[in-house]
């Protein structure tokens, strides 16, 4: 099966008509325009936890309708998607997982995907790799997003898996975090 940009590359031609005026329209205008917008917004929940800077929003209908950052000092399992999924369904209920993208400010490790696949969000868009997040000295699980989705696909059939978005940017604050966690950094 065909996973990857084909979504988004399939959007950008129909850009800017009637922006908002249906969910598939407002859908498009975050794939041509939003990404870069909504992963800085990914960022800046990152940057809430400097150490471990794993960030995620979801969007809907061209909206942040959850936030999320990393929490795993609190529970184990509280990696920045799960804690945006968990505000999703605080906010909206667990509903209208169809029209969701999700940003994060790496690549979703096996856990956080297979989350996006038993829930069905269609678009999930990351900066650093799995492989850039190794090379930071964190400790990775080796199947990348697209393997698993992959391995899931009796159920679920992404429109969208998209990495390396302001991927110069989320590199240089996983970067800066090595360096606060080996005591080499500021603030
Ligand atoms: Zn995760």
């Amino acid at each position: 099966m065909s996973l990857g940009r084909r979504g988004f590359l399939g959007s950008i031609g129909a850009a800017g008509l009637a922006p908002y005026a249906t969910p598939d329209a407002a859908r498009k205008r975050e794939d041509a325009h939003g990404h870069a917008r909504f992963m800085e917004e990914a960022i800046a929940e990152g940057r809430k936890k400097p150490r471990y800077p794993f960030g995620a929003v979801i969007v809907s209908g061209g909206d942040v309708v959850a936030r999320g950052v990393n929490d795993s000092g609190h529970d184990p399992v509280y990696h920045g998607e799960i804690v945006a999924i968990d505000d999703y369904v605080r906010r909206n209920g667990n509903r209208g997982w169809s029209e969701a993208t999700l940003y994060t400010t790496a690549e979703p490790c096996p856990m956080c995907i297979s989350a996006c696949a038993w829930a069905g969000i269609e678009r999930v868009v990351w900066g650093t790799s799995i492989e850039g997040l190794r090379r930071t000295g964190l400790d990775q699980i080796d199947l990348s997003a697209t393997e698993v989705a992959e391995a899931a696909s009796s159920f679920y059939s992404p429109q969208l898996l998209l990495g390396g978005v302001l991927a110069g940017v989320t590199d240089a604050m996983f970067r800066d975090a090595q360096a606060l966690r080996e005591g080499r950094g500021s603030s």
